[in-house]
């Protein structure tokens, strides 16, 4: 899966929103996550964002965002 990290905080862009296949991102008040179980790792977004804060999970150090993106997606609205 890819994950949203903090560079995303008030970015405010969607690109990354408007190119996903799949529709698993989800807004909070001041950034987006990416669901994890509907993510289908193919990547095209992570180009898209302007505040390259898409990354995938196999990087290190991301066990934090993985955990909150999970956490997030499943209380914010999908967007
Ligand atoms: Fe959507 Fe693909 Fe990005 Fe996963 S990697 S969030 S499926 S665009």
């Amino acid at each position: 899966t890819y994950v949203v990290t903090d560079a995303c905080i008030k970015c405010k862009y969607m690109d990354c929103v408007e190119v996903c296949p799949v529709d698993c991102f989800y807004e909070g008040e001041n950034m987006l996550v990416i669901n994890p179980s509907e993510c289908i790792d193919c990547g095209v977004c992570e180009p898209e964002c302007p505040a390259e804060a898409i990354l995938p999970d196999t990087e290190n150090g991301l066990e934090k965002w993985l955990e909150l993106n999970n956490t997030f997606s499943a209380q914010w609205p999908n967007v």
